[in-house]
């Protein structure tokens, strides 16, 4: 990210002199306090200083790498989630097909009657049902649909690369974003590789 000349000057103030109050800072730069806020902000997200209550700032003396991982560290799952489409586990396969094309969607949640996980539906599992020789009004979505305990979620509070993570080392395009209940797990949304794009191309467009 590129500093401008006075969140650099408070860097190198900051560097020589921490930890130091930002009113300290402000009284160097013949600036209020006020004037400072926003840049001390920016410069704490980023992760080039900290601050301590009752301390003051102080350098992090972290590379571009590091705060990049930083920022990458800083996404949750609970930003950057999508609604989950879902259906009941009793639904014919030519249902599903007709919900994942009207919901725009590549992947479908299958649910129990309490809206319990219990399965998942990808654009290749419909495929591989319709090379079938049955009449795909006949099947019900749960005789094909990868299910429980196989199916990997995420929770709202992970970490948006873990979940990245788990769609690579699976070869997967969905999770469902799941909350525990005492019968099981609820589908609350659902995090896919267009969230994870898209949060990549935040993190340039913040910068
Ligand atoms: P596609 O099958 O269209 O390439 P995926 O790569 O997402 O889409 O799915 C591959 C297989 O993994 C499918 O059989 C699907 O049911 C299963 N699958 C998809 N998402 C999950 C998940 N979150 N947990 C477990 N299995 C999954």
């Amino acid at each position: 990210m590129e500093l401008s000349a006075r969140q650099e000057e408070i860097v190198s103030i900051v560097k020589e002199n921490g930890p130091i109050t930002g009113e300290h800072i402000a009284d160097r730069l013949k600036l209020t306090r006020a004037t400072l806020r926003p840049d001390l902000a920016i410069l704490t997200m980023a992760g080039f200083l900290d601050a301590r209550p009752r301390v003051g700032y102080f350098y992090t003396g972290k590379t571009s790498n590091e705060l990049l991982t930083h920022n990458i560290k800083k996404m949750k799952v609970s930003e950057h989630f999508s609604v989950p489409v879902v259906v009941n586990e009793h639904v014919n396969v030519y249902d599903a097909i007709t919900t994942m094309f009207l919901e725009d969607v590549g992947t479908l949640f299958v649910v129990d009657e309490h809206s319990h996980l219990q399965g998942v539906l990808s654009r290749k599992d419909l495929l591989r049902a319709s090379l079938g020789q049955q009449s795909l009004q006949e099947v019900p979505v749960h005789i094909i649909m990868t299910r429980m305990p196989m199916i990997k979620v995420c929770k709202k509070e992970d970490l948006l690369i873990d979940t990245a993570n788990k769609l690579i080392e699976n070869q997967i395009d969905a999770l469902p974003v799941v909350q525990e209940k005492d019968e099981g797990l609820e589908v609350i949304g659902r995090v896919t590789k267009t969230n994870i794009t898209r949060a990549f191309v935040e993190l340039v467009k913040e910068d």
